[in-house]
């Protein structure tokens, strides 16, 4: 991808050097995190599951952190500039549809750090927190991407964030709420099959980004498409759980599998349009 010398997004909240200093609890209450990492690391599912029901996190008095240290690096570079990107398509797709683009803020933090959704760390991956409308990424995990996960690239790392993005776009939407409401009525497979969809739909949104900045400003090199595509196959839930040992167990599966992953990201890649991204179907409509 060529990023470099491009607009960087003035919404980064920079929580490196010095991290997140405790001073309260985080809340979690009502809101589903979202981790894309929850299935690269199967461990913090009960983690993920504890907050998504509301109970996670406790005490009070909120939390501080040290601003970032002004560290400018290729990381922060990179991200402002994906970030940018997504402001601009975002802003274009929703003023086609006659409303009004708020972006969220994305929050760069070195190892952990705390969120209205719980506490953050790299092993718990990127993750977008409904609650406070911003997405966490440490960068360190874009490491445990290329060696753990078989999904280097730089464009595989724009894809995270499209990815996070789009369960902003989706909060803005009223989708999350309406999702959070319907997992807390139905079974655990039934809740995860709906958590699926949400998964999907972002995938799809994450194509149709990954279509307007192609058409609109040229900036893919020769792989980048793959390099989505191949991120999209790696976390997929029967990739991750095979690949960990286990046992491949769909009624468990919170994303998708990889074939599926890759079908929705090449689906909105295709069209460019956000119309297609109908995970939901029929079922869902009283959502
Ligand atoms: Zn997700």
């Amino acid at each position: 991808m060529q990023w470099r010398g491009r607009r960087s997004s003035s919404n980064i909240e920079d929580r490196r050097g010095g991290g997140a200093r405790r001073a309260g609890g985080g809340l979690g209450i009502g809101a589903i995190l979202l981790f894309v990492a929850s299935i690269f690391f199967p461990q913090y599912v009960p983690l993920l599951q504890m907050v998504g029901l509301g109970s996670g996190g406790g005490g009070g008095g909120g939390s501080t952190y040290t601003q970032g240290n002004g560290v400018d690096d290729d990381h922060s570079k990179f991200l402002g500039v994906v970030l940018a990107d997504t402001e601009d398509v975002w802003s274009t797709i929703f003023q086609e549809n006659g409303a009004r683009y708020q972006p969220p803020t994305l929050v760069i933090f070195d190892k952990r750090t705390t969120s209205p959704c719980g506490p953050a760390s790299t092993g718990s991956g990127p993750f977008y927190c409904p609650a406070d409308k911003k997405i966490y990424i440490d960068p360190g995990f874009y490491d445990v991407m290329a060696r753990r996960l078989g999904a280097p690239g730089d464009f595989a790392q724009a894809y995270v964030v499209a990815h996070e993005v789009a369960h902003h776009v989706q909060n803005l939407e009223g989708t999350i709420p309406k999702v959070d409401r319907y997992r807390r009525s139905v079974s655990k497979t039934e809740a995860n099959q709906a958590t699926v969809r949400l998964e999907l739909q972002a995938d799809c949104y994450s194509g149709v980004w990954t279509n307007r900045i192609q058409r609109g400003k040229q900036v893919l090199d020769e792989g980048d498409i793959q390099e989505a595509l191949n991120a999209a196959f790696q976390i997929g839930d029967d990739t991750l759980q095979g690949r960990s040992g286990g046992h491949v167990d769909p009624a468990s599966f919170t994303h998708g599998t990889s074939e599926q992953r890759v079908n929705w990201f090449y689906k909105g890649l295709r069209a460019g349009s956000i119309g297609v991204c109908d995970a939901f179907g029929p079922n869902y409509g009283d959502l």
